[in-house]
């Protein structure tokens, strides 16, 4: 609390990141990040660009990255917008594409930035609850007249289970609510499910968010961006540009290119990860976990004799950090961050250790 805090900076509850600590020996598994390092192309572009031309401002249209995305993802420019991460892009859809005079819609267990860029953008929410096997129920979306929903956003794959819709799925619910915007955040996508960008050729509500933290290996460099109408995108440019011309920095700019133009390393780095979850699955399984089918870069995961805060802690006394989230539908459960095969073997040897009963 302080004097010179407005009533509005009293009432947030900021998002609280996965810790970062200096530990040695540290196995994360808490921050959804790679294990592995990104495209060696887009390292070697971050070097390049650091040159004298860093006193210049960068392109605030980010025209060549623009380019890139838009090519890689068979659209035009005008469908593109980028930004520092993808969390600053969903700043700028909740302040320009949202209505604040009714909720936005978004499921129990989801992105836990979602309610609180609602508390900082003075947003109106609702929550719908996840099915008991934690899938999303689009026809729960519904509503009588249109001017009851403020907007819609989904994590696709969800955040924190990992479970997934179909384009079947994403189209219906946009065509449901043609008169709001649809937001699929797809962070995870990558790692096993299905884009809904080409959707977005045909439903010009529709609004598709990715980033390059996770499955390019990049959450250092701090580049999201979103594909959808032009007139969506024009939204986002205004927003942006009454905040900040230049959220991306010159390295970032051209690092985000390279890694762009690198889909074998993205490939390769991604296939890695899934693999390892499939084996990771079964061998949690081995020691009576239950785990949620995941087609993203984690698990969410469950022991029935023990308690999930417990577990957790136990872990991060041997080096080992998994995510135990407050979200009270899934207290029981942990999100463990898929690794390398090392870090799984390091992982279930060390449960095995914890699990076996004290004699
Ligand atoms: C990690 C994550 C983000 C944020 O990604 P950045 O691009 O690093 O800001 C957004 N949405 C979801 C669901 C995420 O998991």
């Amino acid at each position: 609390m302080s004097r010179f805090w407005n009533a509005q900076v009293h009432d947030l509850h900021p998002y609280i990141p996965g810790e970062q600590p200096r530990i040695s020996n540290l196995l994360k598994l808490n921050t959804n990040e790679s294990p592995y390092g990104p495209s060696p192309r887009a390292k070697e572009a971050v070097c390049a660009a650091a040159t004298d031309d860093l006193r210049l401002y960068p392109d605030p249209l980010a025209s060549d990255l623009r380019a890139t995305i838009a090519k890689l993802h068979d659209t035009s420019p005008d469908n593109v917008f980028v930004g520092n991460g993808s969390d600053e892009v969903l700043a700028h859809v909740f302040r320009g594409l949202f209505h604040d005079d009714a909720p936005l819609f978004f499921s129990d267990v989801t992105y836990g930035f979602y309610p609180v860029f609602c508390g900082l953008f003075r947003q109106q929410s609702r929550e719908f609850p996840l099915t008991p096997d934690f899938r999303i129920d689009i026809t729960a979306y519904d509503t009588q007249e249109e001017r009851d929903c403020g907007g819609i956003i989904v994590a696709n794959p969800n955040a924190n289970t990992g479970l997934s819709l179909s384009l079947d799925e994403i189209e219906s619910l946009a065509r449901r609510h043609p008169n709001r915007v649809v937001v699929i955040d797809e962070a995870y996508v990558d790692f096993g499910a299905e884009s809904a960008i080409p959707l977005t050729k045909t439903l010009d509500n529709l609004l598709v968010v990715q980033t390059l933290s996770k499955s390019y290996a990049l959450a250092g460099l701090r580049v999201g961006f979103a594909i959808g109408s032009a007139e969506l995108i024009e939204g986002l440019n205004r927003v942006k540009d009454s905040f900040n011309s230049y959220p991306l920095s010159r390295t970032s700019q051209a690092g985000a290119i390279a890694a762009l133009e690198d889909q074998a390393w993205l490939k390769n780095i991604t296939n890695r990860v899934q693999n390892t979850r499939d084996s990771l699955i079964p061998a949690l399984e081995n020691l009576g976990f239950q785990v949620l089918p995941s087609c993203a870069n984690f698990i969410l995961v469950r022991h029935s004799a023990h308690p999930a805060g417990t577990l957790a802690a136990q872990l991060r006394e041997r080096a080992i950090l998994v995510r135990h989230l407050s979200t009270p539908r899934i207290r029981d459960w942990l999100r463990i961050t898929i690794g390398t095969d090392e870090d799984s073997t390091r992982l279930t040897d060390t449960l095995k250790d914890l699990l076996q009963p004290q004699s």
